[in-house]
């Protein structure tokens, strides 16, 4: 008989059929609102394709003895206990740099909306509001000749950073991690508080993380000039949410473009979703046909190749090999 994987997602066609080639396939979305199915089906399983939407925890794990890889469909780990894992013996694929361009690209048009004002400006329009004469408010900011502060210069971090240079800004970055080639960069390095005081458009690209929890706080938030604006499309707990709606009543900072947040869906309550100032997006980073293609083709064989007994294409804890080795991995044949 097959072995049997799990997934959460919904599946188009062509990945579900390259699984089924090898697998007996059970869940599907339903399971991401119920957890106790979700644990109890996972009994008989080998695998488990996933999403950032599933607390992958020790509770899981403990639901699922015969885990041996969980394949996420993001390159965002947060979701995981990657440590238990790699404990237990479980590979965990993860999908990194096939949606670095479109995550770029979309943090440009949180940019671009909020320095811009267009979102604001869109919403005239549609309320029938527009007058006929010289077009006044609200005003947005030329990019040109301004100071782009980009915090982690990992892959999206570095596309943001290019992409910066077509708009004619100076590029600075704050990482933990100096890259080797850093001398070779046209970006210069500063420190996190000198990189707040002196950008106009502060973006997010560090994972969260212990040490990246609220890493811009009410005092980073503090230190931003007032007609700067902040962009966020990593995880939402990396900036503290109440400390950034204070800054936007109180215009410590002039806008926020947001793709992330500390709950999601955002609660219908948030103060955000009535404030002029600032820029929404429903975590939809990765969300354009070709990257969600690419992400779910390399989530796939993640998944196939550990099975297989193979190092799979996206490994996020290679220290799991010493733990279970590749052979003992092997439920597939060729
Ligand atoms: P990456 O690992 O290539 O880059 C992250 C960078 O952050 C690295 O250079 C790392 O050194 C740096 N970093 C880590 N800890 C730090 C710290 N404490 N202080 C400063 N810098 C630190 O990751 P990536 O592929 O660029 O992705 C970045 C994040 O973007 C992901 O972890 C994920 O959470 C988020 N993301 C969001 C979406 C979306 O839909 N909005 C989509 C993809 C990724």
């Amino acid at each position: 008989m097959k072995p049997k994987i799990l997934t959460t997602l919904e599946l188009p066609k062509n990945a579900l059929d390259a699984l089924e080639k090898y697998f007996i396939v059970e869940g599907g979305p339903e399971l991401v609102k119920d957890r106790n199915k979700l644990l109890k089906l996972l009994e008989d399983k080998v695998g488990l394709l996933t999403a950032p939407h599933i607390k992958v925890d020790r509770e899981l794990f403990d639901h699922a003895p015969n885990l041996m890889v969980v394949s996420t469909y993001s390159v965002g780990f947060d979701h995981i206990d990657v440590n238990e894992a790699t404990r237990r013996g479980i590979y965990i694929g993860y999908t990194p740099g096939v949606l670095s361009d479109c995550v770029a690209e979309v943090t440009w048009a949180l940019i671009l909306s909020t320095y811009k004002r267009i979102s604001e400006a869109e919403r005239i329009v549609r309320a029938r509001k527009w007058v006929k004469g010289i077009y006044k408010e609200p005003l947005g900011r030329d990019l040109k000749g301004k100071t782009l502060g980009i915090i982690g210069l990992g892959r999206i971090g570095r596309r943001v950073a290019e992409i910066g240079r077509c708009f004619g800004m100076r590029i600075v970055y704050y990482d933990i991690v100096k890259p080797p080639e850093a001398e070779k960069l046209d970006f210069e390095y500063c420190d996190l508080e000198t990189l707040l005081k002196i950008s106009d458009v502060v973006s997010i690209h560090v994972p969260l993380l212990k040490e990246t929890y609220h890493l811009i706080d009410e005092s980073k938030l503090k230190l931003m000039k007032k007609d700067a604006i902040i962009v966020n499309t990593s995880r939402g707990a990396v900036i503290d949410e109440k400390a950034l709606i204070r800054a936007l009543k109180e215009g410590w900072i002039m806008g926020a473009g947001l793709d992330v947040f500390e709950q999601e869906p955002l609660p219908l309550d948030s103060e955000l979703l009535d404030m002029e100032n600032v820029v929404l997006s429903p975590h939809r980073g990765s969300a354009s046909i070709e990257t969600r293609e690419a992400m779910l083709n390399l989530a796939v064989n993640n998944l196939i190749s550990v099975l297989k007994g193979q190092k799979p294409p996206a490994l996020l804890n290679p220290d799991v090999m010493k733990v279970r080795p590749l052979d003992k991995t092997r439920v597939l044949q060729e």
